[in-house]
């Protein structure tokens, strides 16, 4: 057995619908301005530029249905997404092969510190701070893909205190889910645990102390966090 010269982390790991078993995390990959509205709503033109990746830590996914407000950021912003959990993994996969390694899905926020975001692209700097803080990943326990199939089309909504905030459908995304897992598989060698949040539609817009945010994705599931 191996010897550690400090004590190894725990693996973080998440819940999974109507199991005991839980699902262990290994990198989040994150997509970004995969819906033409909310690329439009950034400052973008999905006409003229692709999508786009950027990573949380594992440690960031939270399913504990509380959000606490991040002391360093005033504009805390929700992103509604589509999680994708890897079952298996692979380099250069093509398109056609894609869905074959997703296990399954959860419902995510890709919550997103916007001030120090807006600080980071103006000075052509990293996210990190703005996207992969503390427990920036709310996420609902995962459901099988043998279960559900895989979802390509269905509403994926975000209301805050009981009023829609965001509402789209899975179908607009500009990269569908086998473009993303093959254009990400050409980029790194995707593995087992590896999660996948696949873009919000429009709407994002800032989250308070005392807000209860309810995330849902037709098919798949509902996730409820409170900002405390
Ligand atoms: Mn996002």
């Amino acid at each position: 057995m191996t010897e550690y010269v400090v004590a190894p982390p725990p693996l973080p790991s998440l819940p999974v619908r109507g199991s005991a078993a839980r699902f262990p995390l290994r990198r989040i990959y994150c997509i970004g301005r995969n819906y033409a509205e909310h690329a439009v709503e950034m400052g973008g033109d999905p006409d003229r530029e692709p999508p786009f990746f950027f990573m949380k830590p594992p440690t960031a996914a939270d399913p504990s249905g509380e959000f606490p407000y991040p002391a360093q950021s005033a504009d805390v912003h929700h992103e509604i997404e589509l999680a994708a959990a890897l079952g298996a993994g692979g380099h250069d996969v093509a398109v056609e092969d894609a869905l074959g390694l997703v296990w399954g899905y959860g419902v995510a926020i890709d919550m997103t510190l916007r001030d120090l975001q807006n600080v980071a692209k103006k000075a052509a700097r990293p996210w990190e701070t703005a996207k992969g803080f503390e427990r920036s990943a709310p996420i609902s326990e995962l459901v099988s893909a043998a279960e559900i199939g895989h979802p390509d089309a269905g509403a994926i909504t975000l209301s805050v205190n009981g009023e829609t905030r965001q509402s789209g459908d899975l179908a607009q995304m500009i990269w569908k889910l086998p473009e993303i897992v093959a254009t990400l598989s050409r980029h790194f060698e995707l593995a087992p645990g590896d999660l996948i949040l696949t873009g919000t539609p429009a709407g994002v817009g800032p989250v308070h102390r005392g807000d209860v945010l309810v995330g849902e994705v037709a098919g798949v599931g509902r996730l409820e966090t409170r900002v405390t």
